[in-house]
């Protein structure tokens, strides 16, 4: 078996709490990390790291659990930049540039959706991304949403089948027959290929019946249950994924009371947090220039919070995590340290996964490497490139 240390690190961020330094990162001071194969093997002071058969020296820097992106839109053709700068200029967001998509992604190639979703995860990757979630939602024909799902999966194991993400042209008016596609035929194809379902809850996509009945069949066929909910407006979305043991509900940011209430009672009987996630996607309302959902809100009533990049070419063409921690610290008045954790082992909470967004024994061996002394650089340094190297599956991804 083939052993890789990380020594030398001078703040390593664990996120398992009760260790270190009591906080919830669970930060060590001059730590290191043993990976044998593909998995963490050890984690503790340096001075005490067993040897290994090759070693990295992360110099004194800093390094934390590779990020969990749990919320991205890879799958697809052509871009948007010029709605973007309408959008810049004036123009408010809608959502019906979702078609312009759909259409350059029917016409597109198997080859050409392939590179772009490798494309999308190696700059996810060199920012410091080793779980990225993927979504289809850019076919929304039976055999579109299929190979959608099945691009995704040849590079992700978290593929989530978003077949109601709009209604397109051609049943726009007759709404209810899509749903009954997505519901028969098109989730038969996409389910081989996907393990999560997911509905764009929100006005001028689909209502909370219509989200019901989907969400329901796919639960029904094995798929655990996320939502786009509260996005445009306040709306059903978030209390609908709530009801239904949703691992997420994502954007959040049009919320009332009752729903904050409803995540918050969501809460695990190990206190671990809550059941239901709020996944804030901060890249969107800083590329729509709309109002970013209050975190602090749901932090305080105790609500788990996921931080992720939404990526994908309408509303938030961006793969940075370390963007989103900025954006999270400075513009909806999370912590730096609750901004890490949320991008880490929120995303990790949002995706069901006890593995990735943690380091100690027994998990993946995903973990990043800054070019800095500390994980506070991430939002204290928005825009530079701090990773300087990624462990994915134990294996060395780039050095720049
Ligand atoms: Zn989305």
């Amino acid at each position: 078996m083939s052993s890789l240390l990380v020594d030398n690190i001078g703040e390593l961020v664990t996120n398992v709490p009760g260790t270190g330094d009591g906080s919830p990162l669970g930060l060590r001071r001059d730590a290191a990390v043993l990976v044998e194969e593909e998995r963490v093997a050890w984690v503790g002071p340096a001075r005490y790291a067993p040897a290994a058969d090759r070693r990295i020296d992360a110099g004194g820097a800093a390094a934390l659990p590779g990020f969990v992106d749990s919320h991205a839109h890879l799958v697809f053709a052509g871009d948007r930049a010029a709605e973007f700068a309408a959008r810049m200029a004036g123009q408010p967001y809608t959502g019906g540039g979702i078609r312009t998509t759909v259409g350059a992604t029917r016409a597109a190639s198997d080859d050409t959706l392939r590179t772009t979703v490798r494309r999308l995860v190696g700059e996810a990757m060199r920012q410091g991304t080793t779980t990225i979630e993927i979504k289809s939602g850019y076919g929304l024909t039976v055999a579109d949403e299929a190979r959608s799902l099945r691009i995704a999966a040849e590079v992700s194991d978290e593929t989530t089948f978003l077949g109601a993400h709009v209604v397109p042209t051609e049943y726009a008016d007759r709404p209810d027959d899509y749903v009954g596609l997505v519901c028969g035929p098109m989730l038969a194809a996409a389910a081989p290929y996907a393990r999560w379902v997911d509905v764009f809850c929100e006005r001028g996509a689909f209502d909370a019946d219509h989200a019901r009945a989907i969400l329901t069949v796919g639960q029904a066929a094995g798929l655990g249950v996320r939502l786009h909910a509260n996005q445009l407006g306040p709306g059903p979305g978030v209390r609908l994924g709530v009801e239904l043991g949703a691992a997420s509900v994502d954007h959040c940011t049009h919320l009332d009371d009752a729903d904050v209430a409803a995540l918050a009672g969501s809460a695990a009987a190990d206190g671990s947090g809550t059941t239901t996630v709020a996944t804030l996607l901060p890249g969107a309302e800083f590329s729509t220039r709309s109002p970013y959902p209050d975190a602090r809100r749901l932090l305080d009533a105790g609500v788990t919070v996921a931080l992720a990049t939404d990526c994908n070419p309408g509303s938030s063409y961006t793969s940075s995590m370390p963007f989103c921690v900025a954006l999270a610290v400075r513009e909806m008045r999370m912590t730096p340290a609750e901004a890490v954790w949320a991008a880490t082992a929120g995303g990790a909470r949002a995706l069901r996964r006890t593995d990735v967004g943690v380091l100690r024994p027994g998990a993946r061996a995903d973990l990043t490497v800054l070019d800095a002394p500390s994980y506070l650089h991430l939002a204290y340094r928005p825009g530079v490139p701090l990773i300087r190297q990624v462990l994915h599956n134990g294996v060395p991804q780039c050095r720049s």
